[in-house]
């Protein structure tokens, strides 16, 4: 059982039995009452519109369909409104084709987390992390209702966000989809993004024609895993979890949020927390005591809970398309992208032979049934609305440009020389200057925002191209290394650098690695050295999706702004640096660190109230005017890492005794999505791994046959015979305790084998 905890119980709009709530709840009834089985397994299941045709949704009843990032079908980028359109159509008119007295429509999910990121032309927003800077709820709420707006111009209904994780360690690759590290910032915007998306009222949600269902992800305590590890072990006590991690999911339910993700990591309670020793709640996709005892029973949650990408089949014991546990613990809806009709066959299976009680799938359809009504996607199908195929609504720049403005946080302004004059010639440089794809980041076209170029954002404009508009190009000289252009030509220079495009896993810092990411592009660092130092001041723009150690950056900048991810709207940055015309200015710089700035490379984690100083304070953020030097700060970038990591077993020896074949099948589905990792099977592999001479860096080593392990994606394969040793490996030593799983691999090393299958 779950421990105590205060836990709220929060009151939705929803939640008065009003007569349309009771209209409701008898057509579920009826509906539910002419559902055969296998439609009511259909109605459970998601999988990804590039792997379903409208005719298996008919032939199915299938209940939802996703895109996830960048998926379109054929992977083509560029679809038009009208494609989309008409592909929400399409599976709309197949599921009102199923034969049910009472067609139930399709509902269509989609990753639109900082504005509809998968369709070309669409405004991108700044991610939460800067709109966590910005503070500002209606600002979040704005910016929700125009992605709903958004969403709506393409037929979809649903929004896999906003992302509530209180993100407490920057290692972590989700960092930016936090609003901050802040359990009150995040309770703020967080429900302000839940009333931009589905309105205030129930009749908002179901009747108007700029709101979508939104979703509370990732549930619960996603932001506060060992290290930072993506998908990996959070160890809070119960207090903690309520404390921290629940705060945004009691304000999303509060503001009335009707479906709610389940996390990809594990939970377990650091010993004595409940008194047991390590208690261990594992994965949440199966855990009963967070998804039914607390979610729906003390919390009164009575929407629907949907798993994560092929989440169900991380339960121990489960695979991606059969998992009773999962279900038995209260997943309604099952995200099961690929394999969805072995999904559904085993299913019924399971309820037939009494796995999964008909009771738990009759209460699952009835939620997915009630989100529905109440989101009026009975009343009102794909094209009835006054969005639905309009390209302009996915236009919305001037919001976006003043987002930018809110968001952009002032931490070093040295004889204030920002804002900048506008009879100015500016020196541009740095990777990011002309790079609407590293504004955007992640979740940007492509899942991981990798491979965009200039023209895949046609509405949006870089720092370079929105200089040139408010200068004049003959103001702009432009260097991406800073090199080969005279001081004599320019008056200031702007520098725009930071971070490459990541979606999930940990960017390019190992989770127990260190935060000089930044440094790590040694062009950022030269561009800076070339330019600082010739007695024209140097104002820094870091596009960033989380604090970084960037000491060396710093020192070398006069004036030094972090911009987050700011979107496809770089003129928002523009705005802030320049004076206006008249010499006064006109956008100050907005926001506030909604995360702590680090002194040092190891300060990891770092977070308000632990008693560590950071460079910057939570909530830090210089005004023009106010006096912004920064002393010269210490900039060692450490060689070896941050010192040894904690191997930290998510199973205890004795249960993973004679085990190892099982443990290893654990690892495969967090392998898959995150960094590359070699697991070598083979004894001179294994030699190499274990050479303390290795370069830090060096390329993961994949044998032939790891490598097609770790790509087969079916747990089941990972057993092996004969006297291997199995290793996990990443680029780094320390790296290990990212992957919990992994290491207790390297701790357990497998010296004879387990018995054939
Ligand atoms: C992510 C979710 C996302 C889902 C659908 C998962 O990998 O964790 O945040 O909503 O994919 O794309």
């Amino acid at each position: 059982a779950l421990p105590e905890a205060p836990w709220a119980r929060p009151l939705s709009p929803f939640s008065p039995v009003t007569p349309q709530q009771q209209a409701d709840e008898a057509r579920i009834e009826r509906i539910l009452a002419s559902m055969t089985l296998a439609q009511k397994v259909g109605q459970m299941t998601q999988p990804d519109i590039r792997h379903v045709t409208p005719a298996q949704v008919r032939q199915y009843a299938i209940g939802s369909v996703l895109n996830g990032g960048g998926a379109w079908p054929g992977d083509a980028k560029h679809a038009a409104v009208g494609d989309w359109l008409a592909l929400a159509r399409a599976y709309h008119d197949a599921s009102m084709a199923t034969g049910l007295p009472d067609p139930v429509p399709v509902v269509w999910g989609t990753d639109a987390v900082h504005g509809h990121g998968n369709v070309f032309g669409a405004t991108l927003f700044p991610h939460h992390i800067g709109q966590g800077a910005a503070g500002d709820e209606q600002l979040v709420h704005d910016i929700a209702r125009a992605t709903a707006q958004q969403v709506r111009a393409t037929g979809i209904r649903w929004v896999f966000a906003p992302t509530l994780a209180v993100a407490q360690d920057d290692r972590w690759g989700r960092t930016y989809e936090s609003f901050s590290e802040d359990p009150a910032i995040v309770r703020r915007l967080g429900a302000a993004a839940v009333r931009g998306y589905q309105g205030d009222t129930p009749a908002d949600l179901r009747q108007r024609d700029d709101t979508v269902i939104a979703n509370a992800k990732h549930y619960l305590g996603d932001g506060g895993t060992h290290e930072g590890a993506d998908q990996g072990l959070n160890r809070a006590s119960a207090a903690e979890l309520q404390r921290i991690h629940a705060a945004g999911h009691e304000s999303a339910l509060d503001a009335g949020v009707q479906t709610v993700m389940a996390s990809f990591h594990s939970w377990q309670l650091p010993d004595g927390a409940d008194g047991t020793p390590g208690t261990d709640f594992g994965k949440v996709h199966g855990s009963h005591a967070l998804l039914t005892q607390l979610l729906k029973q003390r919390m009164g949650f009575d929407g629907l809970v949907v798993s994560d990408w092929n989440g169900i089949g991380q339960v121990r014991g489960c695979q991606d398309d059969r998992c009773a546990q999962a279900i038995n613990a209260g997943i309604d809806l099952v995200m099961v992208p690929e394999d969805w009709p072995s999904f559904i066959a085993n299913t019924i299976a399971q309820v037939q032979a009494g796995e999964i009680p008909m009771a738990r799938i009759d209460d699952a359809v009835r939620r997915i049934l009630r989100v529905k009504l109440r989101a009026g996607v009975f009343e009102r199908p794909p094209g009835a609305g006054r969005h639905d195929g309009d390209a302009q609504a996915l236009v919305h720049r001037d919001l976006a440009r003043r987002a930018v403005r809110q968001s952009l946080v002032l931490l070093k302004n040295k004889a204030q020389v920002l804002p900048l004059a506008r009879g100015q010639r500016v020196l541009v440089v740095g990777r990011g200057a002309d790079s609407v794809a590293m504004q955007a980041g992640g979740w940007s076209l492509t899942w991981q925002g990798t491979g965009n170029t200039a023209a895949d954002f046609p509405n949006g404009q870089s720092v370079l191209g929105a200089l040139r508009e408010a200068l004049g190009t003959e103001r702009v000289l432009h260097s991406a290394d800073g090199r080969g252009v005279d001081p004599a030509a320019y008056d200031a220079v702007i520098a725009v650098v930071g971070e490459q495009p990541y979606a999930e896993g940990n960017g390019d810092i190992p989770p127990s690695g260190t935060l000089h990411h930044a440094t790590r592009h040694p062009e950022d660092l030269a561009a800076l050295q070339a330019v600082a130092g010739r007695g024209k001041p140097v104002v820094t723009v870091l596009l960033s999706g989380r604090p970084l150690y960037v000491n060396d950056l710093i020192n070398l900048s006069d004036a030094f702004v972090a911009a987050w991810l700011p979107g496809t709207e770089g003129g928002g940055i523009v705005d802030v640096l320049l004076r206006d015309a008249q010499g006064g200015i006109a956008h100050p710089p907005g926001g506030r660190l909604p995360f702590s700035w680090p002194r040092s490379a190891c300060q990891t984690p770092l977070n308000v109230g632990d008693g560590q100083q950071p460079l910057f304070a939570l909530g830090h953020g210089l005004r023009y005017g106010q006096p912004g030097d920064v002393p010269m700060l210490d900039a060692p970038v450490p060689s070896g890492g941050c010192g040894a990591s904690q191997v930290l077993p998510i199973f205890r020896a004795g249960q993973a005794q004679g085990r190892h074949g099982l443990e290893l099948m654990g690892l495969v589905p967090a392998l898959q999505r995150t960094r590359p990792m070699a697991l070598a099977d083979d004894p001179n592999a294994v030699q190499q791994l274990r050479d303390p001479a290795r370069p830090a860096d060096a390329e993961p080593l994949l044998t032939a046959r790891t490598t097609q392990l770790l790509t087969q994606h079916d747990a089941r394969e990972l057993r092996w015979r004969g006297p291997a040793a199995f290793l996990a490996w990443a680029p780094q030593p320390m790296a290990l305790g990212v992957y919990p799983e992994a290491a207790l691999v390297f701790a357990l090393r497998v010296t004879e084998p387990p018995a054939a299958p």
